[in-house]
């Protein structure tokens, strides 16, 4: 870490139990802006033990004043709490860019939708409605009821912390769960200044814990957690399988959103101009640095070269720079071990023979962890380009001479995020948006978000679906309860 005066750096506490609190251990760590390359704040280092601190804090607000509220209640300070972070979009759009380097332009209008997911889910929270079950038994009244799945631990990732935070918050805290949250060690701060809102809005203390810490302890503590209901975890493939394992091991429900390597498919009678922009939607904005990045760009061979001209022509003039410029289109890549993996992955791709039709290196004029936006061609499936995901701004090319080898090319991956298909064929846009394996399939377009539609995705990129009128389902157990109505005994020695 660079050295820097501790009067100079903000400084950020754990919310445990709706107290600021520094770990018990009294360690921190610092928080890197990756544009300047310098500290610029502190924040606890939390250990298993503040884990249970967090954890039983979460519980007795579960089993007290949160649990009493009824859900017509809870919807209302869900929707209070949209307010609040409207109000404080600017400031937590300026934590992530410090953070993380995103860009101003894009984390403030990130920020400014965070309100409509918990809009969305306040009108939810009092219609988790059971059911009553006609069975062929006479004589039993049957009805389900949806009880919260309890205390859940929500890991997320450094890339976009507080929109893929309100992905799960928003949901479970409609069903009536309460949180301990671990953001990522390279973002933390966004997540403790955002947990700070809650108490403003009206929420009981408990409902809503931060806990922050340096590399996988602090995260693999609240994911073995025996009083840990439920985790919903975002993050890498990797990472997980491993949570996914401690889970099992424990009985303790859980969703994975993960990884991609999704694929746009572009037709050769698509407008070219509008895949070229979705293409750059899709692997540049955020320097590649999304889950849903289009990584691999299947083009039909009549149209291939055009299509890759107009994508390099674009890429050519990408403005890199400060990510707090609003004119920045693309900033620095988010920290040090994932810059270097970008330029691991530019040297393989030289090494296995891929050709470098753009970019491929560091833009090293400009400090902190830049990389020219980078398009390579002459690549095959096998090559670490194409089969791994790198999570930066480097795009794969691959020409296809028919729909069913463009669908067998898009499938042939181990992920299952996101794809799209760019067409003006109707029918055709559907057909392929069927065979497409993966949770999201966008037409014509690339890189949409909203609250109401379910995101998640197939094979190694997760299990699980958040947003939409399920998710809160998820966050939910349903009991069958079974009413003798008769009044008879009957015989003990028989299944009912
Ligand atoms: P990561 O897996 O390294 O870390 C994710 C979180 O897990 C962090 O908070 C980290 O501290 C924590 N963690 C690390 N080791 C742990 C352990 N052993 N037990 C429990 N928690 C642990 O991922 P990252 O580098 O922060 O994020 C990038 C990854 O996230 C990419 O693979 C990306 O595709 C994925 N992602 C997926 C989605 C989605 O919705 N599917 C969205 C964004 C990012």
């Amino acid at each position: 870490m660079t050295e820097t005066a501790t009067q100079q750096l903000a400084a950020f506490e754990l919310l445990i139990g709706g107290e600021q609190t520094p770990a018990v251990s009294g360690a921190t760590y610092d928080s890197v802006d990756p544009f300047t390359g310098r500290t610029w704040a502190r924040v606890p280092d939390a250990s298993a033990a503040d884990v249970d601190r967090a954890v039983a804090a979460a519980r007795a607000a579960l089993n007290g004043p949160w649990g009493e509220l009824t859900a017509t209640a809870r919807g209302k300070l869900l929707w209070r709490l949209g307010e609040i972070v409207a109000r404080e979009a600017e400031s937590l759009a300026d934590l992530e860019v410090r953070d993380g380097g995103k860009l101003v332009r894009e984390m403030v209008g990130q920020m400014r939708s965070l309100p409509d997911y918990y809009f969305y889910y306040a009108g939810l929270a009092d219609k988790l409605q059971g059911e009553v079950i006609p069975t062929d038994k006479r004589n039993y009244l049957v009805y389900t009821r949806h009880e919260p799945v309890g205390v859940v631990g929500a890991i997320t990732p450094w890339n976009s912390p507080l929109l893929l935070l309100t992905w799960k918050l928003a949901a479970g805290l409609a069903a009536g769960c309460t949180f301990v949250i671990k953001p990522s060690d390279h973002t933390p701060t966004s997540t403790l200044a955002f947990a700070k809102l809650f108490a403003e809005a009206g929420f009981p203390p408990g409902v809503v814990n931060v806990v922050t810490g340096w590399g996988p302890e602090t995260g693999a503590a609240l994911a073995a957690h025996p009083d840990v209901d439920k985790i919903a975890f975002t993050g890498s493939t990797a990472t997980g399988i491993q949570v996914g394992k401690t889970a099992i091991e424990n009985m303790t429900r859980f969703s994975l959103e993960l990884g991609g390597k999704s694929a746009q498919v572009v037709f050769d009678d698509a407008d070219l101009d509008a895949a070229a922009n979705g293409v750059i939607a899709g692997v540049f904005a955020a320097t590649g640095q999304t889950c849903l990045a289009g990584s691999r760009l299947l083009v039909h061979e009549n149209v291939a070269e055009e299509l890759v001209h107009k994508v390099i022509a674009r890429a050519s003039t990408i403005k890199l720079g400060d990510p707090k410029d609003p004119g920045t289109e693309m900033g620095p890549v988010a920290n040090r071990p994932q810059y270097e993996k970008v330029l691991s992955h530019f040297a393989s791709a030289r090494e296995q023979g891929a050709t470098i039709a753009y970019g491929g290196e560091p833009a090293g004029d400009l400090g902190g962890f830049f990389v020219k936006p980078t398009v390579l061609t002459g690549v095959n499936p096998s090559m670490r380009a194409v089969a791994e995901e790198i999570f930066g701004p480097v795009l794969a090319v691959m020409p296809f001479s028919d729909e069913d080898e463009a669908i067998a090319a898009a499938n042939a991956t181990e992920f299952g995020l996101a794809a799209a298909v760019w067409t003006k064929d109707v029918h055709r846009a559907h057909r392929v948006a069927a065979r497409l394996r993966a949770g999201t399939v966008w037409v014509n377009t690339y890189r949409v978000v909203a609250p109401h539609v379910p995101f998640g995705g197939v094979g190694h990129s997760g299990i699980g679906r958040e947003n939409g009128i399920a998710a809160i389902k998820d966050f939910t157990e349903t009991k069958a309860v079974w009413v003798e109505l008769s009044g008879a005994t009957r015989d003990p020695f028989t299944l009912g």
